[in-house]
């Protein structure tokens, strides 16, 4: 039987519910994200996008449960997660959700496998060794298993985050502006992974970018402006991307969408 706070999701495996965001309190606050209403289905990868302000790093750290919203509701498989405590969070974040960052986030003192294996020792688990072997050598790790950041390329050190985020076989992978720090080669490589884990069967993405190229990559691109989803595209080109960026400045002008459908 479902609980009360459970909702049907059909094949999604995320939705956000009319998530409001407001830092501050009355005369200096900011409304981050006014009321964003999206779903995420099942072995999917999006891209966000929106200029800067726009709200798409709030609306990346309330989906991934690293920041609470003002009002609204996070569901995960139909379950609200705004009503979980910070324990049950952690865990959650810990188990179910991969994050990979611009600036790759690795310990320096530790070694590829150290790093890749972190999250489970966090977790008290034991790491699987076949598991571990098997996602560093998907991510093209397996001779520089004993290196440190220090000595790897930024294309390895976010190859190691990759594997990091994996390991866990999390549902959910984040990407914050993932290849914001690479060139355009290497950046092309982290995408390929990333689409491999969804394609894989295994994750469902969701990253924010500035890049057209990234975004074109994605299953869906959706575009914030001033905290509010002006448009979404599906499977597009870069070139499509770029010209829908071009118009979002017009958007938030006008309040009325150039080009794309109109999301509500
Ligand atoms: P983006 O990632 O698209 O640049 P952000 O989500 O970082 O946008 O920010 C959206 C809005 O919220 C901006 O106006 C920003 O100044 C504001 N903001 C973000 N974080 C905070 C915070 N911790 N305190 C106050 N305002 C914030």
């Amino acid at each position: 039987m479902r609980s009360a706070n459970e909702r049907p999701t059909g094949g999604e495996l995320l939705r956000l519910q009319d998530v409001r965001k407001v830092y501050g309190r009355s005369r200096n606050s900011v409304t981050a994200l006014a009321s964003v209403s999206l779903g995420f289905q099942r072995r999917t990868f999006t891209a966000v996008m929106g200029p800067s302000g726009s709200g798409k790093s709030t609306f990346l750290h309330c989906a991934a449960l690293l920041d609470r919203p003002t009002s609204g509701s996070v569901l995960l498989e139909g379950q609200d997660l705004t009503a979980m405590n910070e324990r049950a969070l952690t865990k959650l974040r810990r188990n179910r959700i991969g994050f990979v960052f611009q600036s790759f986030n690795l310990l320096p003192a530790l070694t590829v496998v150290d790093n890749v294996t972190l999250p489970l020792r966090l977790a008290g688990e034991r790491p699987d060794r076949r598991r571990v072997d098997e996602v560093i050598e998907r991510t093209g790790l397996t001779s520089r298993r004993k290196h440190r950041p220090g000595e790897l390329s930024g294309g390895q050190q976010q190859r190691v985050a990759i594997a990091r985020a994996l390991v866990t076989r999390p549902v959910l992978l984040f990407g914050d502006e993932p290849t914001g720090a690479l060139d355009t080669q290497t950046a092309l490589e982290i995408l390929g992974l990333l689409r491999e884990a969804v394609d894989a069967g295994e994750q469902t993405a969701v990253i924010v970018t500035h890049d057209p190229v990234a975004a074109s990559h994605a299953d869906r691109v959706v575009f914030l402006v001033d905290g509010q989803v002006s448009a979404e595209l599906q499977r597009p080109s870069a070139e499509q991307v770029a010209r829908q960026m071009t118009q979002l400045g017009s958007w938030a002008r006008t309040r009325r969408p150039m080009g794309a459908e109109r999301v509500n």
